[in-house]
């Protein structure tokens, strides 16, 4: 993005850079306090927080990408400089940086890029324990699509899931190949081809199986189509027609971490904090649903966020919706006001007033994400998203209600404690997607010592994504999926 409106002269000169910028405001005596950078596959984002509003300029350059950014007001410091160490190897838009003090008070960073980006540069005023930040978001030309990115994994795992080498080398069915106009389409015929652990077993449908590890291998029961003879195939089968499978179709899960980034989410006493233990039992119940199925349909889990960064709420919405997810369910292990307040509770959308005072103050605590982590309020997506977050149906609450109760019901059943013992409602933005049952799960209080002690362990972590599962299974053996021919 061109940083509009500003004067300026580009020079270049055998590759190198430099900027003559117009006449700006200076920020007097502003000083570092910290940087931080957070990489993911969505966008990296570089964070520089400083004890006054920082004004800056920047500039992209083609080839090879860089991107310079003039920070105005302040002073080489050794923070600053802590900034080059910060940028990992595996960062998919940063190769490294240089800064340095351009001039009496305008520090230079440039970055030089692993591919061409399109910059969000933009400040935040003070909100929870930050001072001031400045915002560089590095976006892809070519934003990442939710639904690739989930056939990309679900291809990527498929000759893994096959183990010992016996199920995905089938040999291509009778049927003549047809045009590949639907990738999720050829997924599901490839998966229906695929025999093992994703076809049924008879006695799966009360959801007490823990496929933590993967079950032992097995002989296939797939008598109609004989495994391959012998090594396994590199190749995935190649497109098939869908005719046989037409009715098939993966339920998917959207499982939606809270917090991430800039945003910790709430921080026990013992320095626990909410991002990293929602995110790591999304990941246990991701291996359940991806192991699981519903009527002979296979599930697949979609995490709105699988490393620790920021995800805004309606963007997190969106995603699910990309994908047309079946459920939506946010992870949460919040903090209260008083250490006292403990218990798991689940909570779906309201339309009108809270359920009770509490739930209304945890979701404007919840609605607080986007501000604490960081969204950028003059871009257009941002303005689409609010208008998308206001189309909430009753009909949805209504399924979401069931959902929540399913859940409920199992959490207890571990003997975890319930805060209430019945699923509540308040207006959280992240449940607004119309069309999708959604719920936020409290999976306890963090600012409660013993259930933030609870709350690292893997035990209790692996129970609750039992749980968990057990509350998605059961809600859909009373509330099967509609069929649904998923399009991209
Ligand atoms: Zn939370």
């Amino acid at each position: 993005m061109k940083a509009g409106g500003l004067k300026r002269r580009v020079l270049l000169q055998g590759g190198s850079i430099a900027l003559m910028l117009g006449v700006h405001q200076i920020a007097r005596g502003a000083s570092i306090l910290a940087v931080r950078v957070w990489p993911a596959a969505d966008y990296t984002r570089v964070t520089i927080e400083s004890d006054a509003r920082l004004n800056s300029q920047q500039l992209v350059v083609g080839s090879p990408p860089r991107l310079a950014v003039d920070i105005e007001g302040i002073d080489l410091n050794p923070e600053l400089r802590e900034l080059v160490g910060k940028i990992k190897p595996g960062d998919p838009y940063i190769n490294g940086l240089r800064v340095g003090q351009n001039a009496p008070k305008v520090v230079r960073i440039v970055f030089d890029l692993k591919q061409a980006v399109v910059p969000q540069v933009f400040s935040l005023a003070p909100v929870a324990a930050y001072k001031h930040r400045l915002v560089l978001d590095l976006y892809p030309e070519q934003a990442v699509d939710p639904m690739e990115a989930l056939i990309a994994e679900r291809l990527r795992d498929a000759p893994r899931t096959s183990g010992g080498g016996s199920a995905i080398a089938v040999a291509p069915p009778a049927t003549a190949p047809a045009p590949a106009t639907d990738p999720l389409g050829d997924l599901m015929a490839q998966q229906s081809m695929r025999p093992g652990p994703q076809s049924p077993p008879p006695a799966a449908a009360a959801g007490n199986d823990r496929p933590v590890t993967p079950p032992p291998p097995v002989v296939a029961a797939a008598p109609a189509r004989p495994p391959a003879p012998s090594a396994p195939t590199v190749q995935p089968p190649p497109p098939v027609a869908a005719t046989a499978n037409r009715t098939d179709r993966i339920i998917i899960v959207a499982l939606d971490p809270g917090h991430g980034g800039e945003d910790p989410g709430a921080i026990g006493p013992n320095g626990t904090r909410e991002k990293d233990i929602v995110l790591q039992v999304a990941h246990r119940l991701r291996q359940r649903i991806n192991a699981s199925s519903v009527n002979g349909s296979p599930m697949r889990a979609f995490l709105t966020r699988d490393a620790d960064f920021f995800v805004p709420l309606g963007v997190r919405v969106q995603k699910a919706r990309r994908v047309q997810a079946d459920l939506f369910v946010s992870i949460h292990a919040d903090a209260f006001t008083t250490p006292a307040a403990r218990g798991a509770s689940v909570f779906a959308l309201s339309q009108s007033g809270a359920s009770s005072s509490a739930a209304r103050w945890l979701a404007n605590k919840e609605n607080d994400a986007d501000r604490v982590g960081g969204v950028n309020v003059g871009n257009h997506e941002a303005q689409v998203q609010r208008a998308l977050l206001d189309m909430s149906t009753t009909a949805q609450i209504n399924d979401s209600l069931k959902l929540g109760g399913a859940m409920l019901g199992e959490i207890k059943g571990i003997g975890a404690r319930l805060h209430k013992g019945q699923v509540e409602q308040a207006g959280f933005a992240v449940l607004k997607a119309p069309d999708i049952p959604s719920v936020l799960v409290e999976t306890a209080f963090i600012s409660n010592p013993e259930e933030e002690a609870n709350l690292r362990r893997v035990d209790y972590q692996e129970n609750l994504a039992d749980a968990l599962m057990r509350g998605i299974q059961r809600y859909f053996a009373q509330n099967p999926p509609l069929a649904r021919s998923r399009q991209l």
